[in-house]
């Protein structure tokens, strides 16, 4: 039924997080977490359009300093897909080499949350089937933030306050891709390699989720 009141192709937003003047995270190395969300984001919509769903880009010119202008922005479309990197809060930097793995976020104050959850779950399932590890830190009383778990087995995390999932009116999703305060996983999210196989698993969770299929 809902496919029938559906006209043309299903829209993703992908989101590239942060902007040129608060480029997020800095990594081991020294880059801004900008860069890498940015490299990520149009390799997510390569492999997006690969399945034939259609792309709207938002903040890769790194102007978008107003989170919720990037959901305004994103209206009409049928996902919120948000694009980061990782850290470890600071008092953990030391040991930051320690922390691995790519975690999700969906906002239960999203008035779509079951789709959200539904489309985080499908992309970190694809995620852990092409070989990458959910990290657990983050919902760790002591060395994260105590975030409870959506999904364990998939990565799935409750960020109620997240403002691009409390903000948009579509589902959203926010993947942290990888730790790149840890220098290993910096030097693996920077192999255009393994980039591609993160875009491609992220591509194949949404197309499970929104574009048909069980
Ligand atoms: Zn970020």
């Amino acid at each position: 039924m809902m496919f029938a009141l559906c006209a043309g192709a299903v829209e993703v937003a992908v989101d590239v997080g942060h902007y040129a003047a608060e480029p997020g995270v800095i990594s081991a190395s020294g880059k801004p977490e900008f860069e890498y969300n940015l490299a990520l984001a149009l390799d997510v919509k390569v492999e997006l359009e690969k399945l034939q769903m259609q792309v709207r880009l938002i903040g890769e010119k790194g102007d978008y300093a107003v989170l919720r202008h990037r959901t305004r922005d994103a209206a009409g479309a049928d996902l919120f897909l948000s694009i980061h990197h990782d850290s470890v809060k600071e008092r953990l930097l030391p040991r930051a080499d320690e922390f691995a793995g790519y975690s999700l976020f969906v906002s239960r104050n999203n008035p779509r949350q079951q789709k959200s959850l539904a489309c985080a779950s499908r992309i970190g399932k694809a995620m852990k089937e092409s070989g990458f590890i959910p990290s657990r830190y983050h919902a760790d009383p002591v060395l994260g933030e105590s975030r409870p778990f959506a999904d364990e087995a998939n990565g799935v995390h409750y960020y109620d306050n997240l403002a691009v999932g409390r903000s948009a009116s579509m589902p959203s999703v926010l993947v942290e891709a990888g730790v790149i305060v840890n220098r290993e996983e910096e030097d693996r999210m920077r192999d255009p390699a393994v980039r591609r196989r993160i875009a491609a698993a992220v591509a194949a969770g949404v197309h499970a989720c929104l574009g048909g299929g069980s």
